[in-house]
């Protein structure tokens, strides 16, 4: 999450709130069958961005702002060694906070306070339009253990993704049911299986060996949609093997699946029987996946996340909030 947090006369942060990932809206008909809508509200978008801050009420004098921060004494040695350079790309002034070079996004604009925002591009600050520039630079020297902080958080986290591309070529890894699969581009290879064939035995170093029907021409685009593809299909039958061994232990008949895509949600269920799953949840060892597949199957019996909805999932999947943890890995690949 874009991390801000504007001047206001207490120095508190303020967390901007995305709204709720899970909704419930009600259809015309009676409460018993009633079309509702729920969703696993288990984890955050995976790259929600809080806008640019909103005007609070103003400090009439910033200097007199306490930090809320502690002093941070000394400084990381990789920092010490060589000083941290944040530019934002649309920078248009620079500060040295703590020994570090930060440009930054500077707007003016109808505010009553000196705002911060830590964004993917870095930091952006925002004033009222007759701030002199002296009041922002002290604004800026009294945030700035905060600043610096979240700036590498960013810096850190934008690393880790960039880990998690996967590059799509001959030898490309990424996970399958808890397994590390590797891609082998082979053309000529002979076999049954639609697009691609995953060995049943994983090699001498434990990964395994996934045999995609294309010729090492392939582009990244044709590698990665034939991977993907084949990725849907496999999600596809393992899902509703999954849903057919807990429905009748949960004693709910489930109508229809379908597959998403969506970024912020793993699945939801409507009462008439239908479940939505996101097809990269086959990334997952198969208990998280069992998690969700009963998460959405116990909608059907409880529509709602009450401690009832819970016993029901805890009746099927007892190590259920271990595993609802576990979808919150950082290291998915991203598609
Ligand atoms: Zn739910």
């Amino acid at each position: 999450m874009a991390s801000q947090r504007p001047v206001s006369p207490k120095g508190r942060p303020k967390v901007k709130r995305l709204p709720p990932v899970g909704n419930a809206a009600g259809v015309a008909g009676s409460v018993g069958a009633a079309l509702l809508r729920y969703t696993l509200d288990l984890f955050e978008p995976f790259e929600a961005q809080a806008p640019v801050d909103t005007a609070q009420a103003a400090p009439k004098n910033i200097a007199n702002l306490t930090p809320d921060q502690p002093f941070v004494a000394g400084q990381p040695l990789q920092q010490a060694i060589s000083p941290a350079h944040y530019a934002h790309p649309k920078a248009t002034r620079e500060v040295r906070l703590d020994g570090a070079v930060v440009a930054y996004a500077f707007a003016r604009g109808k505010r009553r306070t000196i705002g911060f925002a830590v964004g993917p591009d870095g930091l952006s600050v925002r004033a009222p339009r007759w701030t002199p520039l002296a009041e922002v630079d002290a604004a800026l020297q009294e945030k700035a253990s905060w600043i610096l902080r979240k700036l590498a958080e960013t810096r850190e986290r934008q690393a880790r993704q960039q880990q998690t591309q996967v590059v799509w070529q001959d030898g490309a890894e990424f996970p399958y049911l808890g397994q590390t699969v590797r891609m082998v581009l082979d053309a000529g290879h002979g076999f049954a299986a639609k697009g691609a064939q995953l060995a049943a035995e994983p090699n001498a170093q434990g990964v395994l060996p996934l045999h995609v029907a294309l010729p090492h021409t392939a582009t990244p685009e044709q590698i990665r949609d034939a991977v993907q593809a084949w990725l849907m299909r496999q999600a596809k039958a393992n899902f509703v093997q999954r849903l057919d061994h807990f429905a009748p232990q949960l004693q709910v008949q489930w109508k229809k699946l379908s597959l998403s895509n969506a970024g912020t949600r793993w699945g939801s269920a409507k009462s008439d029987g239908s479940i939505r799953l996101n097809w990269r949840l086959i990334h997952f060892r198969q208990a998280v996946i069992d998690y969700v597949v009963a998460h959405e199957l116990s909608h059907l019996r409880v529509m709602d996340h009450s401690p009832r909805f819970w016993d029901t999932v805890r009746s099927v999947v007892p190590d259920y909030a271990e595993l609802r943890g576990s979808l919150k890995d950082p290291t998915l690949p991203q598609w």
